[in-house]
């Protein structure tokens, strides 16, 4: 038995939030800021950093799903949205922030 999934890529990288500023420490699958929940257009498919564009990717809305939240997030470069599981460690106060405001 061979393991040949490559479905996701397992980055494991600190980066400093294009945001906030705040040191992120890298856990292979957080790619986005836990304090403001900000990210980097950085992907196609998570992980890859196979996106050229580089954008702020701007936290817009979120759902709850039965093991937590899902980030929409809009890079603020592009226009791209894509969604992104929230991690344990994100700011709860964000979250809530988020859970109030209307995609439009
Ligand atoms: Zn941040
Ligand atoms: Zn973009």
């Amino acid at each position: 038995m061979d393991k040949k999934s490559k479905k996701f890529t397992r980055v494991v990288e600190d980066f400093v939030c294009g945001h906030c500023g705040f040191e992120v420490k890298g856990s292979g699958f957080t790619n986005h800021c836990p304090k403001c929940l900000w990210s980097k257009h950085v992907d196609v498919n998570p992980g890859d950093r196979a996106a050229e564009c580089g954008g702020l990717m701007m936290p817009v809305g979120i759902e709850v799903v039965k093991d937590g939240y899902v980030i929409t997030q809009r890079c603020v470069k592009c226009g791209h949205t894509r969604k992104n599981k929230s991690a344990p460690d994100d700011d709860y106060e964000e979250i809530l922030k988020l859970s109030v405001k209307k995609i439009m």
